[in-house]
């Protein structure tokens, strides 16, 4: 099942978090405003003065009360995972441009770790296991294999998608509205194996506001 995108109150995204925890939010009277027209209907116990079982409908995106997310700009790191990379890549191999799936694709230092090459963004990219032999413990350049992309790190809003396989179009076209356009999700898909839907098939994302007629509000009890 796909997971609730939380916001801040700004419009800042905080977590992804399971409809259980959403509901607490609910509960808890947290819950700001909302957005997205997929809604999930949870169904409680029986109220034992009324009868009724108790029914409560969770949006797909939801902001919360709660401290403003600072975004700390370029500090403003996102975490870093295996496939995380490998989605930023688009399952592409940036040594010979092929694209594999997931247990093809290996992390690959571009600077090796044993030259001082740290684990970041900027010095990790997806390669095969054929070009990662190859390459070894060499630089790029000590081994004549030059990078066909360039690393980058994503924004706050792009590792939200990276970071999440199952993500409805309304969560997509809210995330995306962030993201800038050197973003590779932006790139044209060619699609084959392993490869995320990433971008494709949602179209142009409409800039949403925390003003705009989309939003529900919804009353603090
Ligand atoms: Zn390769």
């Amino acid at each position: 099942m796909h997971d609730i995108l939380v916001l801040d109150v700004a419009g800042t995204p905080v977590r992804w978090v399971d409809h259980e925890s959403a509901a607490g939010y609910y509960a808890s009277g947290k819950v700001r405003w909302e957005l997205g027209a997929d809604r999930t209907v949870l169904h409680g116990g029986i109220s034992r003065l009324h009868g009724h079982r108790s029914r409560l409908e969770i949006a797909a995106i939801i902001a919360i009360d709660g401290p403003r997310w600072r975004v700390r700009g370029a500090e403003d790191r996102a975490p870093l995972s295996r496939s995380m990379v490998f989605a930023r890549d688009r399952h592409v191999c940036a040594y010979c441009g092929g694209r594999f799936g997931q247990n093809t694709l290996e992390m690959e230092h571009v600077t090796p770790s044993s030259r001082g090459g740290r684990t970041v963004w900027q010095n990790v990219v997806s390669a095969c296991r054929a070009c990662n032999q190859r390459k070894g413990n060499r630089t790029p350049e000590a081994a004549s294999m030059p990078l066909l992309y360039v690393p980058y790190v994503p924004n706050r809003h792009e590792a939200f998608i990276l970071a999440n396989r199952r993500i409805l179009a309304d969560q997509m076209a809210f995330l995306l509205a962030g993201v800038p356009r050197h973003s590779r999700l932006w790139a044209p898909d060619a699609g084959a194996d392993g490869a995320q839907p990433a971008a494709a098939g949602v179209s142009a994302p409409r800039k949403r506001s925390p003003h705009s007629s989309a939003v529900r509000g919804r009353e603090n009890r």
